[in-house]
């Protein structure tokens, strides 16, 4: 495959000034007899009068910062700065505001995410007609026929009854009105109904003399019309005419889809601040359609994706052409794997040293063997890949590092692998020193910590939910690198609300968990910027604001490395600039 070939990957210094000194003498006397050498080039954009968190080596503090041609020239007090401008140059006045690193997703599901911003979040809407007003947006943006879906709705919440409701519920008219040609098929909060319109109803085969399914309802209006209410099992038909237009799509309309969510997911990153996003699996198929857009210059956002879902033989014999480490203002880099030992602990499939607390009879799942994941450990030695698996039970914590221990012992040199346990949530004290030895990255979302606080003291007890639970402290201590981010769409891909979890372990209730545990400001933000860059081995290009470096910048509306913790829910993204573009702005 020659997927580098078609990309010309610029290195960092390949065209940004200085200009070489051979170079420069060269043009000197090719233009001998021309009036002035012309000056080298003010920067693009400068940021300045704010505060500039560079997160270096020793987490210096700046006032402003130079970017030209998507890389990072200068960086230092404003004076300094202004004195580069020249006519062209757009200048940002920060306004005291903190200008970060742009933060990096370290483990979220890109594609996922774009596609559940294909269905419409009702949750949050005042009343039916902004319900209706939310599907005209999206017929607006979708072809015809293609269905449009949502879910979330809840007439109870509503701060008015829609007009002429039955049984204190909509009807289809005002949906079918605003959507003639596009099938719409609404789920409630509850789960147990659905709303459709005329042709979704109609895709379904359902008309004034149609009968559900058994268990199910067709709600209908003192003319006996179908008003677009489905309870219970009544929207199984509804589902299956979706289903049905699933299949059979045109070449045309996947890859019409796939930008789609590509852009969507682009575009809620950029919302929140978030520059570069590591997603936790694709298979070739998908990494091949990236690499397509990455051409066109149609990734907004700079991703770094692991392998998964093919078998270790297939690996072995295709990951040689993936192999495609980061390189100047790539916009794809793979270069790691991605596993899953157990499940989740909620449903209580993390697996566990011991029983769960309160399933004495299990200690959880094991959903991928520790022998395939061996295997895999070995293919990616040879290849040169990372492994990141998933392990979330202390038992599967302890299986995956004896794992990757063995693997390591068996390689000839074992060199700067940075393989990676993706959410390392539950750990025995004890092995909490390997990760150091091994050089073994824990990668972590310090939001999970604060979502399932409320009842992991359920799942393990007390002495383990304290023990061995989110044990950041303890692994900064061990001299452990921690990455942050979500898991989104698991949770919302809010960089802000991961960062407060994780200084303040104050989970929504207002209790605060294991405070002994917390990250310090400092910590955290480099938890998301230089940690999550170094856990891609793109430390050189990114996760600091540093000369040579690229201009990926989120500027926030406050200091969250300075504000007391109640101000730090309120904080927000004001903008978010990749490679020296503002591609965001609230
Ligand atoms: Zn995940």
């Amino acid at each position: 495959m020659i997927h580098r070939a078609i990309f010309s990957p610029r290195p960092p210094t390949s065209t940004h000034p200085p200009i070489p000194l051979p170079l420069l003498a060269a043009t000197t006397l090719a233009l001998a007899c021309a009036p002035a050498t012309p000056p080298p080039s003010a920067p693009d954009l400068i940021l300045r009068g704010g505060a500039v968190a560079t997160v270096n080596a020793d987490n210096a503090m700046a006032e402003a910062i130079a970017i030209d041609d998507g890389w990072i020239v200068a960086v230092g007090g404003n004076a300094e700065i202004d004195a580069l401008a020249g006519d062209d140059t757009e200048i940002v006045e920060l306004d005291g505001r903190l200008a970060i690193p742009g933060f990096i997703e370290g483990h979220g599901h890109y594609m996922s995410l774009g596609n559940s911003k294909t269905i419409l979040d009702l949750n949050g809407a005042a009343n039916w007609d902004a319900i209706v007003a939310m599907v005209a947006d999206a017929v607006a943006d979708a072809e015809p026929g293609e269905w449009i879906r949502g879910r979330g709705w809840h007439q109870e919440k509503w701060d008015r009854p829609p007009e002429g409701a039955v049984e204190g519920n909509p009807t289809h008219a005002s949906l079918s009105a605003v959507s003639p040609d596009n099938p719409v098929l609404l789920g409630h909060a509850s789960g147990h109904a659905s709303f459709a319109n005329a042709a979704a109803l109609a895709a379904a085969g359902y008309d004034r003399d149609s009968e559900p399914p058994p268990g199910g309802e067709l709600v209908r209006d003192a003319n006996g019309e179908l008003t677009g209410l489905l309870r219970e099992t009544a929207d199984r038909p509804v589902q299956g005419a979706f289903n049905d237009s699933q299949f059979g799509r045109t070449a045309e309309e996947i890859e019409a889809q796939f930008r789609r969510e590509v852009r969507l997911a682009a575009e809620e990153a950029l919302s929140k601040g978030v520059t570069s996003f590591q997603d936790a699996g694709a298979g070739f198929p998908t990494i091949d359609r990236l690499l397509a857009l990455e051409a066109e210059g149609a990734l907004p956002v700079r991703l770094y994706i692991m392998v998964r879902g093919h078998s270790n033989e297939e690996m072995d014999a295709r990951l040689a052409d993936y192999y495609m480490p980061a390189q100047g203002d790539d916009y794809l880099s793979v270069r790691s794997i991605k596993r899953q030992i157990d499940g989740a602990l909620g449903s209580h499939g993390a697996w566990l040293l011991e029983p769960y607390s309160d399933m004495r009879a299990s200690v959880g799942l094991v959903l991928e063997t520790v022998e395939d994941i061996t295997g895999t450990a070995h293919v990616a030695l040879k290849h040169g890949f990372q492994v990141n698996t998933h392990a979330i039970g202390d038992r599967a914590n302890r299986e995956v590092l004896d794992i990757y221990a063995a693997v390591f012992d068996s390689a000839a040199t074992p060199a700067d692998l940075r393989w990676r346990i993706e959410h390392a949530q539950h750990v025995h004290p004890d092995d909490i020193p390997r990760f150091a030895e091994l050089g073994i990255i824990a990668s972590m979302q310090g939001v999970h910590a604060t979502s399932d606080f409320p009842w992991i003291p359920l799942r393990l007890g007390d002495d383990r939910a304290r023990d061995r639970t989110y044990l950041w402290r303890s692994f900064i201590n061990a001299g452990v690198l921690i990455n942050n981010g979500t898991d989104v769409p698991v949770e919302d891909i809010d960089p802000l609300a991961s960062f407060r979890a994780s200084v303040t372990r104050q989970s929504a209730d207002g209790a605060i968990h294991y405070p002994e545990q917390k990250m310090t400001r400092i910590e955290a933000l480099r938890s998301y910027t230089i940690n999550n860059a170094i856990a891609a081995f793109e430390e050189d290009l990114k996760g600091s604001l540093e000369v040579g470096k690229l201009g990926d910048i989120t500027v926030l509306d406050r200091n969250i490395l300075a504000v007391p913790d109640n101000e730090l829910a309120g904080a927000r993204v004001d903008m978010t600039i990749v490679g020296g573009a503002i591609r965001y702005a609230r």
